[in-house]
């Protein structure tokens, strides 16, 4: 038997219905039993090329199913078309059982031409069968898409991705703090008694979005820096009313959710809902702990949140840049003022002016930071106000 030139980059749904009928499928699988090939006419149509030995296929599919449910529920036109790599007949059908789609009846030959034709590279595959080359998603993109934005990527064609990726610039570059935080579900953030604040009271405020998670030991260390500078920022009386901490979980489910909220006193976007996804997305975290900085007019001063509370804490509130010129300047100042070298009555040895993060004076036995005299051969710390020159 001649084997059909199948060689066009793209293939459009019609196509590989005719190219399935040329081969012999009269027909595809349903849960139930037998439907014609015709079933797909007229619908947002992908072939899904998927096994269940494949660990990234087990991770995709449920999110697929519930994807589909959803589109189907809202009475959307999809469909999907299981093509199996199962290692036999039996195997797929378990495999399928999970799947609430259709199914190519399966067939191992068939279905390793099937692959090759899409040009499909790696399981799990979704290739899109749209009419035409212009609005159709590159394969290798459409899993991406589905992972990144859920249901709202269909209908999985080019211009929806514009649209999604413009959306997303927009609320990076100063939507507001409502388009980031809340939608038409939900206009509100609580915190781990269930007490809610609506996202409309916060604008105005200087807002920290805390992305974090309590399987992640750095995530504690930064917890207790950000709790520091919160507290001492919520008791400033002139302060407290213009910051709050917003805690987006990375959490792998409710349960270490609820463990870490537990150990914060600021709100959080709820766990079940979609918009800690989207935030990940749109700041592109990439890892944790990241504090996001947005100030008072709405519009992000900084992602770097991180890296200030760890170096200035409550003093850089409200992290603006020009706060953080004044911090730098002022400790440039008292550096200057400062001798290079001193002598202390309290130690034998000549102390050097040092920089440093964190120390702990030997004399008042006081947490410092940055400006601090140290000795060379031994480890002693003291603060430039705790030195007593000798004479
Ligand atoms: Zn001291
Ligand atoms: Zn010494």
């Amino acid at each position: 038997m001649a084997v059909p030139n199948y060689q066009a980059k793209c293939i459009d749904s019609r196509n590989i219905l005719t190219i399935l009928a040329a081969e012999g499928v009269q027909f595809l699988l349903s849960g139930e039993g037998k439907v014609p090939l015709s079933s797909c006419y007229g619908k947002t149509t992908c072939l899904l090329f998927s096994a269940n030995w494949c660990r990234p296929c087990k991770t995709f599919i449920p999110k697929l199913v519930q994807l589909y449910d959803t589109l189907r529920a809202r009475c959307e036109k999809i469909e999907i078309v299981f093509v199996s790599f199962d290692h036999n007949e039996n195997e797929f059908k378990e495999d399928f059982k999970s799947m609430p789609w259709l199914a190519v009846p399966f067939d191992v030959n068939f279905n390793r031409r099937l692959l090759n034709m899409c040009h499909v590279k790696h399981l799990p595959s979704l290739i899109p069968l749209t009419w035409d080359e212009i609005t159709s998603i590159d394969q290798e993109d459409l899993i991406g898409l589905i992972e990144d934005y859920g249901v709202e990527a269909f209908p999985f064609t080019r211009s929806r991705r514009e649209e999604l990726k413009a959306i997303d610039a927009a609320k990076l570059e100063g939507g507001t703090l409502e388009d980031l935080l809340a939608h038409e579900g939900r206009n509100h953030v609580e915190n781990k008694d269930g007490r809610k604040v609506l996202v409309s009271d916060l604008v105005g405020k200087t807002i920290g979005l805390y992305f974090g998670a309590h399987w992640c030991p750095p995530c504690h260390t930064f917890n207790s820096q950000l709790l520091e500078a919160y507290n001492e920022i919520m008791t400033t009386s002139k302060e407290q009313n213009c910051f709050e901490i917003i805690f987006i979980s990375t959490d792998r489910d409710l349960n270490e959710f609820d463990l870490s909220l537990k150990s914060m006193p600021w709100f959080a976007i709820p766990y079940l809902d979609k918009t800690r996804r989207d935030l990940c997305r749109i700041f592109g975290i990439k890892a944790i702990p990241s504090l996001v900085l947005i100030g008072e007019d709405g519009k992000i001063v900084g992602t770097n949140g991180r890296a200030i509370i760890s170096l200035y804490g409550a003093k850089a509130f409200p992290f603006t840049q020009s706060k953080l010129g004044e911090l730098e300047a002022a400790l440039k100042k008292e550096g200057d003022s400062l001798p290079r070298h001193t002598k202390d009555t309290k130690h034998e040895h000549l102390l050097k002016l040092d920089m440093a993060k964190a120390y702990v004076c030997d004399s008042c036995k006081q947490r410092g930071r940055f400006w601090v005299f140290s000795c060379d051969l031994c480890d002693y710390d003291l603060h430039p106000t705790c030195i007593e020159e000798t004479s």
